[in-house]
């Protein structure tokens, strides 16, 4: 699984960090940063359940 975020869209709502914090993590102004682009197979679901909640749809993943 590869994931990858578009930060210029993010609304910091903070889904994902509250979520997969080992995968996402948010700067001083609350937009979305990556802390891992490949995250180990036993974080796959919850970042597809990230992808699914973020308010904009931002998250994207490849597998
Ligand atoms: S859930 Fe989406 S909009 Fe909210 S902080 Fe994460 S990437 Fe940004």
């Amino acid at each position: 699984m590869r994931v990858s975020v578009d930060p210029d869209r993010c609304v910091s709502a903070g889904q994902c960090v509250m979520l997969a914090p080992e995968v996402f993590d948010q700067d001083e102004d609350g937009i979305v940063t990556l802390l891992q682009s490949e995250p180990p197979a036993e974080l796959h679901a919850v970042v597809r359940q990230t992808a699914s909640l973020c308010p904009v749809r931002l998250i994207r993943i490849t597998e």
